[in-house]
C-alpha cells in the first residue's frame, strides 16, 4: 500500500450533497474520496433516541446514497462504533484524513467525537471538523456571536460537486430496522425524511405556506401546515440551515411577499442557534439544571402514576390529552403545545424535567439536543434567569382549538361532551365521557404551589443575572476544557 490519501467523508447529521462543507473541502483534494454513514449501537441504544429517528435516517440515507452514486462514490454504510469502522477502512485502503462537520449535540456524540479525534491524531490522519451553522465552538464572548454567525451565513452555498472520484470499498447493504436490532413502530402519520423531501418541505414553505405563518405558529390545527415543518430535515441536516436562510432572504427582497412572516420565520431559525449555543457552552443542561440552586428543586425519581398518565395521555385536561397522543403518533407538534405539555410536566405533575426530557426527545422527530434541552430547562423553572410561565391547559384549549376540532380527534372517548365544556369535562356526567378520567391534579392549586416553590428558590439566588454570571459564580460547572478548545 503506497502512502494513503483517501479522504473520508463521515455524514453525521448532514445527510445532504448541496451546501456541505465537509464533502467540498475532501473533493478539493483531488484524492480519492469515501463518504461513510456509521449506524453506532452505543447511539442506537442512547435514551433519547427512538425507531422513529432512525427510520428518518434511512429515508435519507436512501437519497444520500442514490445522490453519491450518481456523483461517482457510492455512500459505504456500515453499523459498528466509529473508531472500529475507521480503524477498518484505514486497514483496507489507508485513510489521510476525516472530514465532518461540527456536532452540537449529547454528551455521548461529542465523546464519540473526541475518540476520533484522538484515533486520527494517534494514526497521523488529519481530522477537520468543518461549520454548518450558526452555533459556536469556543465562543469567546455572546457580544460577537450575531455577527460571527451572520458572517457564516453570508458566505456563498458549497455547490454539488460536479463528479467524485470513489474508491473500491464495497458501499454494504442499507440495513433493515430488524438489522439495526430495532422494532417497527407503528406511527399514524411519520414526516418524510431526506434531501428531496426536504427541498420539496422548503420550497412549498417558502413559496405557498409563509403567508399568515406568525399567526399559524400557535394552534396545533393552523401549525400543521402553517409551521415550515423543516425542523425534522434541520435536525438531520437534509438541507442546509445556510440555504434556508438564504433563500428566505432572497423572498424577502420579492415584491408582494409576506414579509412579516419571512421576518418571524428568520427570527425562529436565528434562535436555534442561539439555544444551541447554550448548550455548547454548559453541556451539562442535559442532565443537571444551568442554575445548581434548581437541581434539588424536584424528586429525581418521577412520581410513576403521574409519569405513566403524562406518557398514555390520560391527565384528564383535554388539550394536554391531545397533544401527547399526537404526539405519541405523529412526532410533531407547534412550539407553544411543546411549552403546554412541559409546563403540565414540571409544574402541575411535578416531575423531573430530565425524565420528562427523554420521553420527549424520543417522540419528537425533530429532536435537536441544542433546542431542545435548553427549552425543556426554560419551560421548566431551572434556569435561574427566565420569566415563570405556567400554562393554564384550559385557557390553551379555549385559545387554539375553540371549535373543539383536536381535541376531538385525538380523545374520542369526549364525543358527547358538548363544546361549551369540551375544556373542563370533568363538569359533565362520567357516562358522557366514556371512561375519560377525572383532572389528574387541580391545576389552579398545583401552579400556586409551584410558584411557590420557585419563588423561594428565586430568592435565595436573585442577582445571579445572566448565562454567563451564572456559569460565572459557579465556575465548577462550567463545561471541561477540552470541550473548548479542541
Ligand atoms: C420543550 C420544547 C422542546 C423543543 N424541542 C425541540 C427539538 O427537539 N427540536 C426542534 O427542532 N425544536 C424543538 N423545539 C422548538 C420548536 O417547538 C420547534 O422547532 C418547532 O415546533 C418545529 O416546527 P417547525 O420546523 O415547523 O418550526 P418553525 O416554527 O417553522 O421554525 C423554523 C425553525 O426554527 C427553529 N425554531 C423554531 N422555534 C424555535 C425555538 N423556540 N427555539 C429554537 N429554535 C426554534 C427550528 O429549527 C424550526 O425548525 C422545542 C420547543 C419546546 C418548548
Amino acid at each position: 500500500m503506497g502512502r494513503p490519501d483517501v479522504q473520508v467523508v463521515w455524514f453525521k447529521r448532514d445527510l445532504r450533497v448541496r451546501d456541505h462543507a465537509a464533502l467540498a473541502a475532501a473533493v478539493n483534494t483531488g484524492a480519492p474520496l469515501l463518504p461513510l454513514y456509521v449506524f453506532e449501537p452505543s447511539l442506537l441504544a442512547h435514551p433519547h433516541v427512538s425507531t422513529r429517528h432512525s427510520e428518518l435516517v434511512l429515508d435519507a440515507l436512501t437519497d444520500l446514497r442514490e445522490n453519491l452514486a450518481h456523483l461517482g462514490a457510492p455512500l459505504v454504510i456500515r453499523t459498528g462504533e466509529v473508531v472500529d469502522v475507521l480503524h477498518a477502512l484505514h486497514a483496507q485502503v489507508g485513510v489521510a484524513a476525516v472530514h465532518s462537520h461540527e456536532e452540537f449535540g449529547v454528551l455521548a456524540t461529542w465523546n464519540r467525537d473526541r475518540d476520533v479525534a484522538a484515533w486520527c491524531r494517534k494514526l497521523g490522519i488529519a481530522y477537520r471538523e468543518h461549520r454548518q451553522t450558526g452555533t459556536m465552538r469556543g465562543l469567546k464572548s455572546r457580544n460577537t456571536w450575531n455577527k460571527q454567525r451572520l458572517a457564516l451565513f453570508s458566505q456563498p452555498l458549497h455547490p454539488i460537486p460536479a463528479a467524485l472520484r470513489g474508491t473500491s470499498v464495497a458501499p454494504g447493504p442499507m440495513p433493515t430496522l430488524n438489522d439495526l436490532g430495532l422494532e417497527p413502530e407503528t406511527m399514524q402519520y411519520r414526516q418524510r425524511g431526506g434531501e428531496t423531501a426536504g427541498r420539496e418541505t422548503m420550497f412549498s414553505f417558502l413559496t405557498e405556506r409563509v403567508p399568515g405563518y406568525e399567526r399559524n405558529l400557535s394552534s396545533p390545527n393552523t401549525g400543521w401546515s402553517g409551521c415550515s415543518r423543516l425542523s425534522v430535515h434541520l435536525a438531520l441536516g437534509t438541507v442546509s440551515a445556510r440555504e434556508i436562510h438564504a433563500r428566505a432572504q432572497r423572498r424577502h427582497g420579492e415584491p408582494g411577499v409576506a414579509r412579516k412572516s419571512l421576518q418571524a420565520f428568520g427570527e425562529r431559525l436565528a434562535w436555534r442557534d442561539h439555544f444551541a449555543q447554550k448548550l455548547e457552552d454548559a453541556p451539562f443542561i442535559e442532565e443537571r439544571s444551568l442554575h445548581p440552586a434548581f437541581d434539588d428543586l424536584r424528586p429525581r425519581q418521577p412520581n410513576q402514576a403521574a409519569l405513566d398518565a403524562f406518557i398514555r395521555g390520560a391527565t384528564g385536561y383535554p388539550m394536554v390529552d391531545a397533544v401527547l397522543r399526537s404526539l405519541a403518533a405523529t412526532g410533531w407538534t407547534t412550539f407553544r403545545m411543546r411549552s403546554m405539555i412541559t409546563s403540565f410536566a414540571s409544574y402541575d405533575l411535578w416531575l423531573p424535567w430530565q425524565e420528562t426530557g427523554r420521553v420527549l426527545a424520543r417522540w419528537f422527530t425533530d429532536y435537536e439536543p441544542g433546542i431542545h434541552w435548553p427549552q425543556i430547562q426554560m419551560q421548566s423553572g431551572v434556569t435561574g434567569m427566565n420569566a415563570l410561565r405556567i400554562y393554564d391547559p384550559v385557557k390553551q384549549q379555549l385559545d387554539h382549538d375553540a371549535q373543539g376540532t383536536f381535541v376531538r380527534r385525538w380523545v374520542p372517548e369526549l364525543r358527547d361532551v358538548p363544546l361549551e365544556l369540551l375544556a373542563t369535562p370533568w363538569l359533565t356526567a362520567p357516562e358522557q365521557r366514556h371512561g375519560y378520567p377525572d383532572p389528574i391534579v387541580d391545576h389552579t392549586a398545583a401552579a400556586a404551589q409551584a410558584k411557590r416553590r420557585i419563588s423561594l428558590v428565586r430568592e435565595r439566588v436573585r442577582g445571579d443575572g445572566s448565562t454567563a454570571a451564572v456559569l460565572e459564580k459557579h465556575g465548577s460547572r462550567r463545561p471541561p476544557p477540552a470541550r473548548r478548545r479542541r
